[in-house]
């Protein structure tokens, strides 16, 4: 299946660069690098955005994404995950179309695994052969499994607060991988900015790796297959971004080829200990600053408190869709993580915090209740499974293994739900 993706452009000075080109910033100037499609091109054959035929994974999404020879993919069926109607929050607040992106089924826990499929793909079939990630956890992971699995020599810096579990999963995967010690975010990006300027080194941060994003459009094909419309919300979990801008980028190209009607109302959402979106929008900045502090939240893999590149592209994001910046604190991360799991769906906090965010946008009237909204749940539980303690606790009683007992436990369960 032909791409009809044709280029790379400058966010900042405009320079197109050749796809094939294993750069990450824009060597003229440093700026973001972003891929560029031909729609008019894939409107005049008539070419088909999706091609099912069995495959359910992004890799059926081919003419929107950058170009791969089939040889050179490396999947583990990553995507094409269910979009939940919630039966639980959404009747409590009145909603009658509430749903839930469940990324939580993915191959490694979380939805990383589009990305990282796509892009260490894209580099194997320009030639790139090593590369390396920076991971508050999850995109760590999912770096080890799809560079193993697609024999790609990966180094992965993983942040000291990542849980054990996440810590212990680049182990078992087989990865080569460090801790990673700081004092500020800032001292991350400029790190990434340096081995992007000196060390020639070819990364897979969002962003700074111009592909990995491009995996994420896939949230809006499918949400819109399973729809069979634009929701009028998609609220995201923010730590890069990297999730919130592919998404929109994807409904503005389904936009321009006339496949979809509206675009959505994008909102991204960020522990309030470093809601840097919140206050650049709130006070009508341009670009973001560095906010707060990364240690005091729970929700790890959204613990960024300094934006890559001034943020701009996430700010035009939600100014352009009219949506929102939105902010939670960790009690309320807790209580979505709880009322999600009472939906079947057990989530890490920095993927409930999306349904935290719905939550007050409910209340505060910026969703109404007769609109429909999807919160992307991106992460599961179980690679953070202190914050599943802090949320629910443990069972308080036992009983021992005998008739009686079992006899008594029965008569007072079931006589307490009545
Ligand atoms: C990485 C991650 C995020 C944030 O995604 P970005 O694309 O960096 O904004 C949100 N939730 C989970 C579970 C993650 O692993």
């Amino acid at each position: 299946m032909k791409s009809y993706a044709d280029s790379l452009v400058c966010d900042g000075c405009g320079k197109e660069y050749s796809l094939r080109e294993p750069i990450n910033l824009c060597p003229h100037c440093g700026d973001l690098l972003e891929i560029t499609y031909d729609l008019a091109a894939l409107k005049r054959d008539g070419a088909k955005v999706a091609v099912a035929g069995g495959n359910r994974s992004i890799w059926r999404y081919r003419p929107l994404l950058p170009p791969v020879e089939e040889k050179n993919i490396v999947t583990l069926g990553e995507g094409g995950t269910p979009l939940t109607n919630s039966v639980v929050i959404g009747p409590m607040l009145g909603m009658e179309h509430l749903y839930f992106k469940n990324d939580t089924l993915m191959p490694t826990g979380s939805f990383k695994d589009r990305g990282f499929s796509l892009a260490v793909s894209f580099a194997k079939d320009i030639g790139v052969r090593r590369g390396f990630t920076y991971s508050s956890g999850n995109a760590g992971a999912s770096f080890s499994a799809y560079s193993g699995r697609g024999r790609f020599d990966a180094l992965v810096l993983i942040e000291y607060q990542a849980s054990d579990v996440k810590k212990s999963m680049l182990t078992l995967y087989g990865v080569n991988a460090v801790i990673l010690n700081f004092e500020s975010f800032s001292q991350i990006t400029e790190m990434l900015d340096y081995g992007a300027r000196e060390l020639g080194l070819y990364q897979f941060v969002n962003f700074i790796n111009p592909v990995r994003h491009e995996a994420m459009k896939t949230y809006a094909y499918e949400i819109v297959e399973q729809l069979g419309r634009t929701p009028d919300h998609m609220l995201h979990p923010v730590g890069t971004g990297g999730g919130l801008w592919g998404t929109w980028k994807g409904f503005r190209e389904l936009y321009e080829l006339g496949l979809v009607d509206h675009l959505p109302k994008m909102t991204g959402v960020q522990p309030q200990e470093v809601c840097w979106m919140k206050q650049a929008i709130d006070s009508g900045a341009l670009i973001g600053s560095p906010y707060g502090d990364s240690t005091k939240t729970i929700a790890q893999s959204i613990s960024g408190n300094a934006p890559l590149k001034e943020g701009r592209r996430l700010l035009s994001c939600v100014r352009e869709s009219g949506g929102a910046a939105e902010c939670v604190s960790d009690s309320e991360i807790l209580e979505a993580m709880r009322l999600l799991a009472h939906e079947g769906i057990a989530a890490e906090p920095s993927s409930a915090a999306s349904v935290a965010a719905l939550i007050k946008q409910v209340k505060s009237g910026a969703v109404r209740t007769d609109e429909t909204a999807v919160c992307v749940i991106t992460g599961t539980s179980l690679k953070q499974p202190s914050a599943v303690q802090r949320a629910a606790g443990q069972p308080e009683e036992s009983i021992n293994a005998n008739g009686k007992e079992l006899k008594a436990l029965v008569e007072r369960v079931f006589a307490k739900e009545k």
